[in-house]
């Protein structure tokens, strides 16, 4: 029988994230926080195509491309080097990174990146490790790295790196506005610490009620009860957030929410339509740089071409 050809390049597309709950527990001595969160992987896309090569390299194309590093900083080349190591292969690939998440937005666009990488090394190198084993060297990229693998809705807890599936009903409707600029994630913690200093003592809620809500599949319950402990801090860093939080309640999103370190924000709609019809409010208002519309929950890092 004849062998088949190898595969010379793979295309893994990732999707972004949004936190629907994000309770961030008080600085620890490893410089880390505890966190309890609830991810939710919408669809907005980076496409990650990995080649065979002479050696590592990175380019990178679409919105915010200038943005993103193109040498081994790069999440997604790290995560090449990280998978290379533990398999005993050399790293050479071509990695080309279609940017469709907001870089710097709160949304784990480098995790997804990261995650894209090792679903397509793993394919190109016919490793054929599972996804236990391909979370394992996730965790080690970063602590959004493992979600972006598993996609769907879930419970993280530790660094955010420990993932139980959320199994609710339903898909939900999400505006995504996005501002001007980014937000870097450490500032954005440090911040929140220095808020802290003077502020009311820490408390790591659990995630319930948006648990509660996602069972029931409730757009207008998941609505009231999104929530984010960095939103104070993202605002403090960047106050025209408040003017465009305090826009979407003013025209009809059932609730929103600034996404991890922000500033994206995420705004909930009742369905597609009313999605369709809260962004160009939105856009019409001045208040963000611009929208988009995504439906989640949506899988993790898949294979979406191999040649
Ligand atoms: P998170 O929410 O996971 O903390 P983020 O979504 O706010 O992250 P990213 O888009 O992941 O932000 O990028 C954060 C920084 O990481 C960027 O400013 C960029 O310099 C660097 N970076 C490294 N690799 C990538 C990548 N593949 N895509 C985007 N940014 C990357």
């Amino acid at each position: 029988m004849p062998s088949r050809p190898p595969v010379d390049t793979v295309t893994v597309r990732a999707p972004a994230k949004v936190n629907l709950h994000l309770s961030v527990g008080p600085l620890r001595g490893d410089g880390y926080h505890d966190l309890t969160t609830v991810f939710h992987a919408i669809g907005l896309f980076d496409d990650v195509t990995v080649t065979r090569a002479d050696a590592l390299t990175v380019a990178v194309e679409g919105e915010g491309a200038d943005d993103v590093p193109v040498d081994q900083s790069n999440l997604a080349a790290k995560a090449v080097l990280a998978l290379a190591r533990s398999a005993g292969v050399p790293p050479d690939v071509a990695l080309h990174i279609r940017k469709g998440i907001p870089v710097a937005g709160g949304c784990a666009g480098g995790s997804a990146d990261a995650a894209a990488a090792l679903v397509g090394c793993d394919a190109l190198w016919g490793l054929g490790l599972g996804r236990d084993q391909l979370t394992e060297v996730a965790a080690g990229i970063g602590s959004d790295v493992p979600f972006s693998l598993h996609g769907g809705t879930a419970l993280g807890t530790g660094r955010g790196d420990r993932l139980t599936a959320v199994l609710g009903a339903g898909s939900y409707s999400w505006v995504l506005a996005l501002a001007d600029g980014g937000l870097s994630t450490p500032e954005v913690y440090a911040e929140l610490d220095r808020l802290r200093e003077t502020g009311p003592v820490t408390v790591v809620s659990d995630a319930a009620e948006v648990l509660s809500a996602l069972r029931q599949g409730s757009p207008e319950q998941l609505g009231q009860v999104l929530s984010n402990d960095l939103q104070p801090a993202a605002v403090a860093l960047k106050p025209e957030l408040r003017r465009l939080l305090e826009a979407g309640d003013e025209l009809g999103a059932l609730g929103g929410v600034v996404s991890g370190s922000g500033p994206t924000v995420a705004f909930l709609a009742r369905d597609d339509a009313h999605a369709t019809a809260l962004a160009a409010a939105l856009a019409g208002h001045g208040v963000c740089r611009t929208v988009r519309v995504a439906d989640g929950p949506v899988p993790g890092a898949r294979v979406i071409r191999t040649l």
